[in-house]
């Protein structure tokens, strides 16, 4: 069995998902997603130009070895491009190995583990009482899990996730639209002096059952998020999000110290070797990786297994820009991991997003259960991919009142 050919398109309904289909000289074909948000061209051509060329004649049945020659065989190796687009390859080889034992992937990784896997949604608001109402139609939905990002009072613009407008709620999703990046000005002293108030109202309002995340960011300063781990306790937080930058990992060891709130990392990560240290030390709680841009499932299958030895459960990135094929190689995770915590997820499931990627998926009452077909479960319509085209997007910057640039 060979590979015969792959094809690369980058494009999609308000995002430019970056998919790759690979077929074989027998006729089927898997799926990847190589979407690496607002750096969509890259992971494209670096498949296009050196990755694809060395797949043809493969046999895509050898994921493992495949996945070392790409890995292995590039001298600089690991970073968010590469590893995207050795993810996608990754991600269909799967696909095509589930497609010919006829069974879903899951049952490749050892089966289930539980029926639903729990999910969260994204909660927003300019201020509490419009977070609040955002909340309630989540409980109302069912969901068991919101992260909750809040406005906060006298910052000069809207923070991170949170909409310049009320009643944006569930279907908030931050413009990243024009190549040059919007400025977000940020306030740590006025954020210290709100959220862990506000986070105790949505405790207050809301009852202990309800399980509340809070993504930082990467704002603070080490001391800075220990001050808030600390001061946040009685809340009872699912966990506290990237509290300090992803690349200064004593800073985690510090918050632990003063603090028993769970901690989330790792959702800029892009191997085992930026996370081994902070899961084999039992530093963290939750693992964020992405399926998309830690390599595939080979990878992150690695990952997960090294987080279950040492008590840390799996949290996965679902960003808004991870399409619908590495959010099925994610499920497929989650239906079988034995350290399963949680899935971030928002409702892509629009008209349109349903049309290019169709699949049997099904998010119920705050739990997702995958469809029995086999592979990832998810198929790709190329006529409805012709209707879309590359959008040039930025993250936004940050920047403190008197210019400085600050971590986004
Ligand atoms: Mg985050």
């Amino acid at each position: 069995m060979k590979i015969s050919d792959a094809k690369v398109f980058v494009g999609g309904p308000g995002k430019n998902y970056v998919t790759l289909k690979i077929m074989t000289d027998q006729g089927v074909y898997g799926l990847g997603d190589a979407t690496l948000n607002n750096r969509e061209t890259l992971p494209a051509a670096y498949l296009q130009d050196y990755l694809i060329p060395n797949l043809i004649g493969m046999d895509p049945r050898n994921s493992e070895d495949i996945w070392q020659f790409f890995y292995r065989g590039a001298y600089f190796r690991r970073g968010p491009i590469s590893m995207a687009a050795f993810g996608a390859i990754d991600m269909a080889l799967w696909d095509i190995k589930g497609k010919l034992a006829n069974m879903p992937l899951y049952q490749l990784f050892g089966g289930k583990s539980r029926d639903g896997a729990m999910v969260y949604a994204h909660s927003t608001g300019v201020d509490l009482p419009d977070l609040m109402d955002s909340v309630e139609s989540y409980v109302e939905q069912g969901y068991k899990a919101v992260r909750v990002q809040c406005g906060i009072p006298g910052m000069p613009t809207a923070s991170y996730a949170v909409p310049e407008e009320k009643n944006a709620g569930g279907d908030y999703i931050t413009d990243f639209s024009g190549i040059r990046p919007k400025t977000e000005i940020w306030d740590t002293d006025r954020y210290m002096r709100f959220m862990p108030g506000a986070l105790a109202e949505i405790r207050d309002r809301f009852g202990p059952d309800l399980k509340i995340l809070h993504d930082v960011h990467h704002r603070l300063l080490p001391r800075e998020a220990a001050e808030l781990a600390k001061a946040v306790e009685p809340v009872g937080l699912y966990w506290l999000e990237d509290p300090t930058p992803a690349e200064d990992q004593d800073a985690i060891r510090l918050i632990r110290q003063h603090s028993t709130t769970p901690l989330a990392i790792g959702e800029v990560f892009n191997s085992i070797w930026e996370c081994n240290k902070l899961i084999e030390n039992e530093l963290i709680d939750f693992i964020r990786i992405a399926v998309t841009y830690a390599g595939g499932i080979t990878h992150a299958k690695r990952v997960v297994d090294l987080a279950g030895q040492h008590h840390v459960r799996t949290g996965f990135h679902g960003a808004p820009s991870h399409s619908p094929i590495s959010m099925a190689a994610q499920h497929h995770l989650n239906a079988w991991a034995p350290n399963f915590g949680i899935q971030e997820y928002l409702v892509l499931g629009t008209p349109e997003c349903d049309a290019l990627f169709p699949s049997e998926h099904k998010m119920r009452d705050g739990l997702f259960y995958v469809s029995e077909a086999p592979g990832l479960g998810v198929d790709f319509d190329e006529t409805e991919a012709k209707r879309y085209e590359y959008k040039p997007g930025s993250h936004p910057v940050v920047r403190l009142e008197d210019g400085t640039l600050w971590n986004y």
